[in-house]
Formats: C-alpha cells, structure tokens, sequence
C-alpha cells in the first residue's frame, strides 16, 4: 500500500507568506482549438512537500543538486507527537527507540496547505541532537519550517547543517498511521537550487517477502 504524503499542488496552494505563489500560464490548449495543451509553472521551490537544501541556510553548503539521494530513499519511522499550536517539540516527546535513518514527525499543527496558520509546532536543537544520536539523517515534518514562523536565527535549520542531516517539510501526514515504511521523496536535479518540490510517498513493509 502507498500513502501519497505531498498536497496537492494548485493556485489554491498557500505558500510561505511573501514567497511566490503558484501560477500556472497555458501558452496552448486544445480546448481552445490549439493543436496541443501546453503549460509553465512559477512558484518558489519551496512548494508544498519539498526538500530544503542546505544552502538555503548555510551560504557555502550544498546546494539542492548536490545532495545525495541516499537521504530521500529507504527505511523511515512515522512518528505522531502531541503538539499544541506553537510549540516547540522535545527530544522527551520521541519514542525510547528509534527505528530507521529517517523520521517523519506528525505534529497536526499545520492542517490545511491551501490556509496558512504561523503558529505551527517546531522543532528544536535538542531534539535534532537526539535524532543525530540515533542515526537519523533525514527529519521530515507536517509543517512549513522546522523553526518557528517567526524565527531569524534558524536555531534548527543550524543544527541540521552542523550534523549534515536533510529536511523535508510540508509533508502531509494526517492520514499516515504511526510505523515503519518506505520513504520514497526524491528531489528534482535544480542546479544551484536552495529546495526543491518532491513527491514524497510511503509503502508499507509488507511482513512477508513479495
Ligand atoms: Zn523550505
């Protein structure tokens, strides 16, 4: 089983506030009588479920082509943590054990992409710390930022570029029950990039060999 985790992408899409929208221009569509239907796409990279590279909070690190895919492929544990609307999680909120390189957080702060709330949970150094400690080097969320709406600093951005971990954000995990799965969020070779947009899924580990 597959659980689609990226929202959908439309004009309804509500990025971060002063970030570009999504636009889609038709340049030909057969419904008008053109021989073809053909599109562009603006928007930031940071679009819905995306992939932060470390160069958008590192001015020397790597950009978003130049991560290795191993980060956004394999074994990754789905964790529900209880979080109030802007709160910053704990590294006491995580299970004892820690299953998998990679984690996804589901905090239920965020819930509609196409209506932005700024007072999401966010992570914090601890907990980053933590994950760092149990081998985790990807940490996924079901919010805009790993920091708070109103951070500068980017405490948590920060340690991840410190212990070279990568970020997804905006994923959608509402309907994803808690366990282990199979990530699969791959981002686009955008060369010089500091995102990308991803299509991020999950498939369930079925118990028997297939
Ligand atoms: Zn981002």
């Amino acid at each position: 089983m597959i659980y689609d985790i990226t929202p959908v992408v439309s004009e309804r899409l509500h990025v971060w506030p002063g970030d570009t929208p999504v636009k889609r221009q038709v340049l030909l569509d057969m419904k008008r009588g053109d021989h073809l239907t053909l599109s562009g796409l603006s928007a930031t990279v940071h679009l819905g479920a995306h992939a932060d590279a470390p160069s958008h909070y590192g001015a020397d690190a790597r950009a978003i082509h130049e991560m290795s895919l191993d980060y956004y492929l394999g074994l990754c544990q789905v964790i529900r943590v209880s979080a109030s609307r802007g709160a910053s999680i704990r590294p006491e909120q995580l299970p004892e054990r820690v299953a998998a390189g990679r984690v996804l957080l589901a905090t239920g702060t965020f819930p509609d992409p196409e209506s932005f709330n700024r007072d999401f949970a966010a992570l914090t150094p601890e907990l980053i710390e933590r994950l760092h400690g149990n081998g985790v080097k990807l940490v996924g969320v079901d919010t805009p930022s790993v920091d708070h709406f109103e951070s500068k600093d980017l405490p948590v951005h920060r340690t991840f570029l410190k212990y070279d971990m990568a970020i997804l954000e905006g994923l959608a995990l509402d309907e994803v029950p808690p366990g282990l799965y199979q990530l699969i969020a791959l981002p686009l070779r955008l060369e010089g990039f500091d995102a990308s947009p991803v299509r991020a899924i999950l498939r369930t580990i079925s118990a028997s060999p297939a």
